[in-house]
């Protein structure tokens, strides 16, 4: 632990990676490590009243999706546990039906879980998107079928933050399909976004702790009344024999609390922390002649902004903007630990030369005025060193003209 680099040394815009744990949340899981350590499954009350306290961490998620009851929340230990659950559990629970639809923006953990059931003899469609990251409803609306067994949609995308209509969707679905189960990856609008899943066609909808300042290593899962899905995990009886294996308690009770606080803090996400995305955003435009925002600057979650300086490598920005100790993250590649630019951006049909030099920023209740000041202020001179680097020097003098004849 010596060489630690301290959360408070660093100016971090990359909370749709992860964020950092509420002091609230952390004070609230303490006693689940130390004094209420039990068992929740024991027979006797040191471990059954454990149970209490998940029962009201229950509530407190059912609450913040907007569920009618607190049993439609199971637990799980994160998105990613939860989408498999979702796909993998209505595919055992409805073996008749062999067709899938989902997007080709899903975060891995469905688009490789689809690809993995199409090796398993699912048909698979993935819908396209445009430029600006939004859905052809149309499109969606002729894609199901008699066998489409559940649609796979996430609510926001975690690299450009567009955020996909899926209350329409739900309902395109249930008119031409009813019997099609509807999945919503939500782990990158809880939190962001109002939900309330009791208004909706939604039928089963995923969330991740350590997106809403909760731990890592908890989600949860919802699944209306009534839905059909095999449980993944098999074992005990616990989450009423849907998830075994003991539970992991203090996570449930930090995503209980992270809840109540998320639900407190949406306005604050709607209004301050969208203002300063849109500052952040306005003033590295406005300085950066080669930067352009990716995706619908409408449909959008407030704290998400993905800037692409053009014609420069996305690595070599994070690594300058590393040397600052600004934490954002790349869509090109190595970072995310594959070397593929990233199939979001493609998608898009956004130049390769654009997403390469593409940066997601994303703010959180921590962000500060100051932070983005900073960030304004620095980012600036790294372009400008990187652009003297760059090999398209005669497409960067191109650009650079014809953003000073607009002005
Ligand atoms: N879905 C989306 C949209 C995500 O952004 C992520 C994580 O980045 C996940 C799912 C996976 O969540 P987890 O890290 O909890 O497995």
């Amino acid at each position: 632990m010596e060489n630690i680099i301290k959360s408070e040394n660093i100016v971090y815009f990359d909370n749709n990676a992860t964020t950092k744990v509420d002091e609230k949340v952390v004070e609230a899981m303490l006693p689940f490590f130390s004094e209420i350590y039990g068992n929740p499954s024991s027979m006797y009350e040191f471990g059954g009243q454990v149970g209490k306290y998940i029962k009201d961490a229950r509530a407190q998620v059912a609450e913040l999706l907007g569920a009618s009851d607190p049993q439609e929340i199971i637990f799980t230990s994160c998105g990613t546990e939860s989408a498999n659950m979702a796909l993998r559990g209505v595919l055992e629970a409805n073996p008749q039906k062999k067709h899938i639809i989902t997007t080709k923006v899903e975060h891995p953990c469905v688009l490789n879980t689809t690809k993995w059931l199409e090796k398993k003899g699912y048909q698979v469609t993935y819908l396209s998107v445009n430029s600006e990251g939004d859905l052809d409803l149309n499109e969606f609306r002729n894609s199901i079928t008699h066998n489409t067994a559940i649609v796979a949609c996430m609510w926001a995308n975690n690299e450009t933050g567009v955020v996909f209509p899926v209350e329409k969707m739900a309902e395109i679905t249930k008119e031409i399909n009813p019997s099609t189960v509807f999945f919503v990856d939500a782990v990158q609008a809880a939190g962001k976004i109002p939900i309330n899943v009791k208004n909706t066609k939604i039928d089963i909808l995923g969330i991740s702790g350590h997106k809403v300042h909760a731990p890592k290593g908890v989600g949860a899962i919802y699944i209306k009344k009534g839905t059909l899905v095999n449980p993944l995990i098999i074992g005990g009886h616990q989450e009423r024999g849907k998830r075994a294996g003991t539970e992991n308690v203090a996570g449930i009770i930090g995503l209980g609390t992270a809840s109540i606080l998320a639900l407190k803090n949406l306005d604050d996400e709607l209004t301050r922390i969208k203002a300063l995305r849109d500052k952040l955003e306005r003033g590295l435009l406005e300085r950066v002649f080669n930067a352009r925002v990716n995706g619908s600057r409408i449909n959008r979650v407030p704290n998400t902004t993905n800037i692409s300086f053009e014609y420069i490598e996305g690595e070599l920005i994070l690594l300058h903007l590393s040397d600052l100790n600004i934490c954002a993250s790349s869509g090109s590649a190595c970072t995310s630990g594959s070397l593929e630019p990233s199939h979001v951006l493609r998608a898009m049909g956004i130049p390769f030369t654009a997403i390469h030099g593409s940066t997601r920023f994303s703010l959180s209740r921590y962000t500060t005025e100051k932070e983005i000041d900073y960030v304004i202020n620095s980012i600036p001179d790294v372009i400008k060193k990187l652009n003297s680097i760059s090999p398209f020097q005669k497409q960067l003098k191109e650009l650079e003209e014809i953003k000073f004849a607009r002005k």
